[in-house]
């Protein structure tokens, strides 16, 4: 288990309800951010933010997919990897 993972183990998306018409992608999406995590579950895909402990929305994805060298919930996950792991 990467410290990623260890980092969130606690903030998993426990008891989140998916609605299956924006959270699920037909296309594996794709993320250079450490934080970004894909699902596959019967062919479909879905997507997971592991700093906001939840499934994406496909509009989400779009943003991390394009834009996730700026995304402000990138920049927090890392301070705090940085501050649990000194
Ligand atoms: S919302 Fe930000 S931190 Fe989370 S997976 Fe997307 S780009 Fe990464």
């Amino acid at each position: 288990m990467s410290s990623i993972e260890e980092f969130t183990q606690a903030k998993k998306a426990k008891g989140q309800v998916i609605y299956k018409p924006i959270h699920t992608l037909y296309a594996r999406p794709s993320s250079e951010c450490e934080f970004f995590r894909v699902v596959e579950e019967g062919g479909s895909y879905m997507a997971m933010c592991m700093v906001l402990g939840r499934y994406l929305t496909r509009d989400e994805v779009v943003k991390c997919e394009n834009y996730w060298k700026t995304c402000p919930y990138r920049k927090i996950g890392k301070r705090m990897m940085e501050e649990s792991n000194p």
